[in-house]
């Protein structure tokens, strides 16, 4: 793996990047911590065949800044798992408990569950090193993916778009581009305040009706093992076509890069409410800031998951990690529109300049001899 060191690193980060391997079982892994300022980093593992360095790099980079916007005391890292995240059961606890020992004198890092990963994988992960977030609720975890902890805050982000008057909530229609942990449950929220859901996606394929879907029995249908674009109500379309189709909130909630400078112009959407990591390009958002279609960071608008994973690190309840992502959404999302839409800039560069201004100072407290 050929990795240029000069294009991830900066004044924040990384502090370490880590190949793991363990032939034996086939695991190959990667772990970046990028800034620890704050504390010991927690990030997600994610699973995915084709995971390279530069993703993970940006990923824990999205971390560092995500967990200084919620004021956590945690700083940001990421680590993925080479893989195919649809593998048997068995094979994927293998290569999870061996990532586990690979990172067990990585102390500064506490890993969490991202793509790919489930409960019982992190409850794998505790087995082994004792140090994770994300478990099921019989060792104490709050369950953030079953609650919809980050769906939530994305519900709470778009709340504030709304104060905003950049969309009306109700009656508005909503397309999420991945129907996993986050895209379920954002569309439950959505649909709780009056959103009808158009268009929906996996990774088998996407799927649109105009009149808008029976949401529970898609999330049922979901719930069971099936493929959206196999769902009886709505027309298949392309996943290209989702991206263009005709709706008022689009929330990525599955890979990164999404949006590009290729498609960013066919958007019709007028809000982008940013429920994956990285799921759009600087280009993408530049053309989105000039179209007038407002895009809400990553890791502003789907921060519910790691506060959720940081109350219950600190042994918190889930009624004090729901209070705590209705709090920090809302206060960091409207900081972050109102200076964006007060100086006519990108939303993305007014929440770097208020996240990496805190990063900044907490390194400012760091031992420099
Ligand atoms: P998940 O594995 O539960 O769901 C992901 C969904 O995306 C699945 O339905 C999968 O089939 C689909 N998908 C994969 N590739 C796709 C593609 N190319 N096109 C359309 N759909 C595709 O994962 P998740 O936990 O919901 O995470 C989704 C995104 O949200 C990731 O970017 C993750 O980093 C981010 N995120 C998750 C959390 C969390 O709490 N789970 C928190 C913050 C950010």
């Amino acid at each position: 793996m050929n990795v240029d060191l000069n294009e991830f690193s900066d004044h924040l980060g990384p502090e370490k990047i880590l190949f793991l391997r363990e032939p034996d079982v086939g695991l190959e892994a990667i772990l970046v911590v990028d800034n620890t300022a704050a504390g010991p980093a927690i990030g997600g593992i994610r699973m995915a065949t084709d995971l390279s360095v530069g993703e993970v790099f940006r990923l824990a980079r999205a971390m560092t800044l995500k967990n200084a916007a919620a004021g956590l005391r945690h700083g940001g890292a990421k680590s993925g798992i080479i893989g195919d995240p649809d593998m048997a059961d068995d094979r994927k606890e293998a290569l999870v408990r061996a990532l586990a020992q690979a990172m067990r004198d990585v102390h500064d890092y506490i890993p969490g569950p991202d793509m790919g990963m489930t409960e019982a994988n992190m409850a794998q992960i505790h087995d082994e090193i004792g140090r994770v977030v994300g478990l099921p609720p019989v060792l104490g975890g709050i369950p953030l993916d079953t609650l919809g902890a980050t769906g939530f805050g994305v519900a709470i982000a778009t709340e504030v778009a709304e104060e905003f008057g950049q969309v009306t909530i109700d009656g508005a229609r909503v397309v999420v581009q991945g129907f996993g942990a986050v895209g379920i449950h954002a569309a439950r929220f959505l649909a709780e305040r009056g959103a009808v859901i158009v268009g929906v996606s996996d990774s088998r394929g996407a799927l649109f009706a105009r009149g808008g879907f029976d949401l529970d029995k898609l999330i049922t249908f979901k719930m069971e093992g099936n493929h959206v674009a196999e769902f009886p109500e709505g027309e298949p379309i392309t996943q290209d076509a989702l991206i263009a189709s005709d709706c008022d909130i689009w929330v990525p909630a599955a890979r990164p890069d999404v949006f590009t400078e290729a498609n960013a112009a066919d958007v019709k959407a007028k809000v982008i409410v940013q429920g994956a990591n990285i799921p759009a390009t600087a280009d993408a958002e530049r053309i989105f800031h000039e179209r007038g279609v407002l895009s809400i960071p990553d890791f502003i608008a789907n921060a519910g998951g790691v506060i959720c994973g940081a109350v219950e690190y600190g042994g918190g309840t889930e009624r004090e990690a729901f209070e705590q992502i209705e709090t920090k959404i809302r206060a960091n999302t409207s900081l972050v529109l109102e200076r964006a839409l007060a100086d006519g800039i990108e939303p993305r560069t007014s929440a770097l300049a208020m996240a990496t201004s805190r990063v900044r100072e907490m390194m400012g407290y760091r031992r420099r001899f």
